[in-house]
């Protein structure tokens, strides 16, 4: 029992999965998971998990892994396959044609999309990777498809693209305004502690989205929108609040710029404009605007139902409108907060991959900036603009983008109209692929890297607070798998760069001496169950609520930003009569690369289906099992119906974890202009039963 008990290790990390950023304690012997164990002390969570959390690891030791890298190549009678290769020839492979391509066609033939599962470390690694060795800002990350509205709409409101407080303060609000989430499936345990303030405290809840789910079904008032007029409602609730003189006058004298300008972009907004156009019965505006200036502290909740729409940034930027008119930024208890959907997507942009900032949001073209990182990399850096992610895809289109370096992203099914993706991807002349399995992005590589999941190695991961959290290596990475930070590091070497890391707490210290954003970030104060919320100043105080002393935007003052409204695209017609709205379930996550390697998950929830009302159901003669053809404008999938209360008549809904049915077959080209998020959400299909299929 001795020997038995001493080969028992237990480590702390934190979730793969959601945003919310779970910490616990993962109970191992050799490579075999044998339990999670939050301890309490888990910041974001406490003694809580969720299903993902608990039940979501067995895709660590799936047969599926990659044990090493892969090299295509041709054989005598032309066809090609993967064959394993050595570390050495796979990164000389990689190093050798990128640099070809770079310097035959320039830097800007060479593009980079990190991780939002890796940690900072790594993410700041793939973005020197771009600046410092290629000399491009080409780097982006998977924001671009979620989040990077959100970001947009604090920008220009508020001034950090972050939450402006923590759980603390979601948890103690007197009201939370929750706009196209499902909290519940999508951010389990926050969701927890909102029903749980909710029940105890009676915390008001109000809910937008177009399902009646299981968050809405439990909300004090629950609006429900006509597809992709969310802007429309908060922009006529913000407009009664002024009408009502309910606003907070003494917040906006002291705090807030432009808002004489911002109260004539909202003439338009009438409640009877609202009612006609929303659908939302008058009497629950209203009551909304009412309860949100009544409340002497409110957060704002906002997801992908906002985000991934033509106006995601503009409807991103009602919300904090919303909330600086009504006086709640700056107190315990208030702030906007986009629920970020993976573990380090927050993360990802913060540690400087995407195109347009170095870590820490310091502008590409900020002089001061890019000396201090040619300084400290030893390189001249480039002011030309790098593309992002949607970007790189029109970019390999049009034939100036010639190779790309994907790591950890399934971009073949997650970008929106995957045909169009998966055409450039096979017009590419050099793809490199860094991936846990053999992804659908793989299938075009050209070297595909294996690499290591969370549990095998060091690092932080920065949650949807801006928390930064240790996690520790439980497990030596399966077969011949690498971390990512130690393949970059390698590739740097093959490329004539000696990086020298030998550790990720090496990588944070340099990214602490360069970013004012991190300066008191350091290995020893994330030790164990501790954290730090950015920004951190050099002597470890961190700033867990934002805009106490000032707004992050010139005079320290917040702004109140003018919108508009303008018609969703790819509206049903006759043909195209339905609309599919798409999203994550409990279960599952993304595409379900990791989370349908698990059995027990696998067998609540085997594979995709669409949501159908009863409605439609009887008007078509489908029921729960049977096979319908959902036919977009781009595309078609064949998928199983599930008959549901939750979706209107005229809407469905379909979950996104699935390989083969993959929505974005039938998503369209069509992005938001601020942020190129793709339009996900706006989505016109007709449905087509399958006799006996
Ligand atoms: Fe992981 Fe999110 Fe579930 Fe927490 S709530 S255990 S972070 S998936």
């Amino acid at each position: 029992a001795t020997m038995r008990e001493a080969s028992v290790k237990q480590t702390k990390t934190v979730c793969t999965y959601c945003g919310v950023g779970c910490s616990f304690d993962v109970w191992t012997r050799e490579r075999r998971i044998l339990k999670i164990e939050p301890t309490g002390e888990g910041p974001a969570n406490g003694i809580s998990t969720c299903v993902k959390g608990k039940f979501g690891w067995d895709f660590v030791n799936a047969p599926e892994r990659l044990r090493g890298p892969l090299v295509r190549r041709a054989a005598a009678d032309g066809t090609e396959t993967f064959e394993p290769a050595s570390w050495d020839e796979a990164l000389e492979t990689v190093a050798t044609r990128m640099r070809a391509i770079a310097d035959e066609h320039g830097p800007q033939s060479v593009a980079f999309i990190a991780s939002s599962k890796a940690t900072n470390e790594e993410s700041y690694l793939v973005q020197k990777l771009a600046r410092a060795v290629f000399g491009t800002n080409s780097v982006d990350n998977c924001s671009r498809y979620c989040q990077a509205p959100a970001t947009q709409g604090l920008w220009r409101t508020v001034g950090y693209g972050g939450d402006a407080g923590t759980m603390d303060d979601i948890r103690a609000a007197d009201l939370v305004l929750i706009v196209g989430s499902n909290t519940d499936q999508s951010h389990p345990v926050l969701a927890a502690h909102l029903r749980a303030a909710q029940k105890k405290r009676g915390q008001t809840h109000i809910v937008a989205d177009l399902r009646a789910h299981t968050t809405a079904q439990r909300a004090d008032l629950f609006l429900r929108p006509t597809p992709g007029t969310d802007l429309i409602w908060l922009s006529a609730v913000t407009k009664h609040i002024f009408d009502q003189g309910w606003e907070d006058r003494a917040f906006l004298d002291r705090w807030v710029n432009h808002e004489q300008i911002y109260r004539e972009s909202l003439e338009p907004f009438t409640l009877q404009f609202a009612e006609a156009t929303t659908g939302i019965p008058r009497a629950q505006l209203v009551e909304c605007a009412r309860l949100v200036a009544e409340a002497g502290t409110v957060c704002g909740l906002w997801a992908m139902g906002v985000t991934q729409h033509t106006m995601g940034s503009d409807t991103s930027t009602a919300i904090s409108n919303l909330l600086l008119v009504t006086g709640n930024f700056g107190k315990p208890g208030t702030g906007g907060y986009p629920l970020r959907g993976h573990n380090n997507v927050q993360g990802c942009s913060d540690f400087g991959s995407i195109n347009t900032f170095f870590p820490g949001y310091q502008k590409v073209e900020d002089d001061a900036a890019r000396q201090r990182y040619e300084d400290a990399w030893g390189v001249e850096l480039s002011t030309e603009k790098g593309l992002d992610n949607r970007e790189m895809i029109d970019a390999i289109h049009d034939g100036s983008l010639k190779a790309l370096f994907l790591v950890g992203e399934e971009i073949a099914l997650v970008d929106a109209n995957a045909h169009y993706v998966q055409d450039a991807l096979s017009k590419l002349d050099f793809f490199c692929v860094q991936e846990i399995f053999f992804s659908k992005s793989a299938e075009f590589a050209d070297v595909v890297l294996a690499a290591s999941p969370s549990l095998e190695k060091d690092g932080t991961f920065t949650n949807t607070e801006r928390r930064i959290q240790r996690l520790y290596k439980v497990m030596d990475p399966l077969g011949d798998s690498r971390p990512d930070w130690e393949i970059l590091t390698d590739l740097a070497r093959k490329l004539g760069h000696d990086w020298g890391y030998t550790h990720p707490s090496e990588i944070m210290d340099e990214i602490a001496a360069t970013t004012p954003l991190f300066a008191g970030v350091t290995y020893a104060r994330l030790a164990g169950y501790q954290s730090l919320c950015w920004p951190v100043a050099e002597d470890g105080t961190d700033t867990p609520l934002l805009y106490t002393d000032e707004f992050h935007l010139p005079e320290g003052k917040a702004r109140l930003y003018p919108l508009a409204w303008t018609e969703p695209s790819d509206q049903p017609d006759d043909e195209y009569d339905l609309h599919l709205n798409s999203g994550r379930n409990l279960e599952h996550f993304h595409t379900g690369n990791q989370t349908h390697k698990s059995a027990g998950l696998n067998s609540i929830i085997p594979d995709t289906y669409v949501e159908v009302s009863h409605e439609l159901a009887e008007a078509r003669g489908v029921a729960t099992g049977d096979w319908v053809r959902l036919v977009s404008r781009r595309g078609a999938v064949r998928v199983q119906v599930l008959v549901s209360d939750q979706v209107r008549d005229g809407e469905l809904f379909m979950p996104l974890s699935s390989s083969q049915h993959a929505v974005n077959y039938l998503t369209s080209n069509v992005v938001d202009p601020d942020s190129h998020t793709p339009a996900y959400k706006e989505l016109a299909v007709k449905m087509e039963v399958l006799d006996g299929a």
